[in-house]
């Protein structure tokens, strides 16, 4: 199959594009290396540098490659930025995507999966998270992904279009090769900066409140590493061929950001001081999926779910590149 990756240099993107070479599969990467990293894209991938922003430039993809899927990770990612600029999620996000998918709808492409978010439920009744869980999106974020969810709904109704929306939760860890991890500009995430600690690139990891309504009053999440993602993608892929299909993904398993934190301190060896300060504004106390329906219908299943091992393949990716891909 040949398949397009959009957003193929980034951290998902690129791990996913790893898997799916290692698998044989055609791949060519579109990015705009905003975000990206030229040197994540796997070398057996074709690169087109280019945004989904530029219609001519995307519909020439699809004119010059024989595209038979298309799986879409470019677009802006950041809970909290979306709370201050939030037409780049409800504008960019929302109308890079609607390019895309005219472009493939226009090229007689049918087979897409959408990378979607666990924050589409934002006040959850029931912990771990199903499918049926009411929607409550937790940010412009969230909401350009469901947008993108119900566009897809009605393209499969209308056009017989077949997609997966994988609605992760924290992804984290790094690829198994050791080759491909997490560099942000700027980095957010808990594991990557409590790892920058033990690398001696930061004093200390705040811990964002500890008086929540969990077992140590920190936030409950649910970590789920990168490969396994990657897996479930080319199984939904894989399944397209049966009917649409939407998907939670995670391990099952919440740890406390203090349990992350402690994990990290026995992976790496290293004291990482801690220290707790505010709450970070629209961060749910507890976030757990619950992906029985991925399992029982696709067979799938994390092949890394300890939380030491997702930390320790992070760790090898840190201590191998303390500045990312471009040191
Ligand atoms: N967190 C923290 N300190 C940090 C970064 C994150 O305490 O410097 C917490 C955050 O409040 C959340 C958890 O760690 O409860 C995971 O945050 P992350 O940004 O990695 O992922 P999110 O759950 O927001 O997608």
């Amino acid at each position: 199959m040949s398949i397009l990756v959009t957003g193929g240099a980034g951290y998902i993107g690129s791990i996913v594009t790893e898997e799916l070479i290692e698998q044989g599969e055609q791949v060519v990467v579109f990015d705009n290396l905003s975000y990206g990293h030229r040197a994540a894209v796997h070398p057996d991938a074709e690169f087109i540098a280019g945004d989904l922003a530029d219609r001519p430039a995307v519909s020439a993809i699809f004119e010059h490659h024989p595209i038979d899927a298309i799986m879409h990770f470019a677009s802006y990612t950041l809970v909290g930025e979306s709370m201050e600029v939030p037409f780049k999620y409800l504008g960019d996000n929302v109308t890079n995507g609607l390019n895309l998918l005219r472009e493939a709808v226009d090229h007689g492409v049918r087979r897409f999966i959408l990378s979607s978010t666990a924050n589409l439920f934002d006040q959850p009744e029931d912990i771990p998270i199903d499918e049926d869980e009411r929607i409550i999106p937790g940010s412009p974020y969230g909401e350009s992904k469901y947008v993108l969810e119900r566009v897809l709904h009605w393209l499969d109704r209308i056009y017989g279009f077949r997609f997966a929306a994988l609605r992760y939760f924290n992804a984290a860890g790094a690829s198994p090769s050791g080759q491909r991890g997490e560099d942000h500009e700027p980095e957010t995430h808990l594991i990557p900066l409590t790892l920058q600690v033990a690398l001696g690139q930061r004093e200390r990891i705040v811990i964002f409140g500890d008086d929540y309504q969990t077992r140590d009053g920190t936030c409950v999440r649910d970590y789920i590493h990168v490969t396994d993602l990657a897996r479930a993608h080319i199984l939904a892929l894989e399944a397209l061929a049966e009917g649409s299909r939407t998907y939670n993904l995670g391990n099952g398993r919440g740890f406390t950001v203090r349990e992350v934190i402690d994990t990290c301190r026995q992976v790496t060896g290293h004291p990482i001081p801690a220290v707790v300060g505010e709450r970070r504004p629209g961060d749910p106390p507890a976030l757990i999926a619950s992906s029985d329906k991925i399992r029982d219908e696709l067979g799938w299943s994390p092949r890394y779910p300890d939380l030491e091992t997702i930390v320790a393949h992070a760790w090898r990716w840190h201590r191998t590149h303390p500045f990312g891909y471009e040191g």
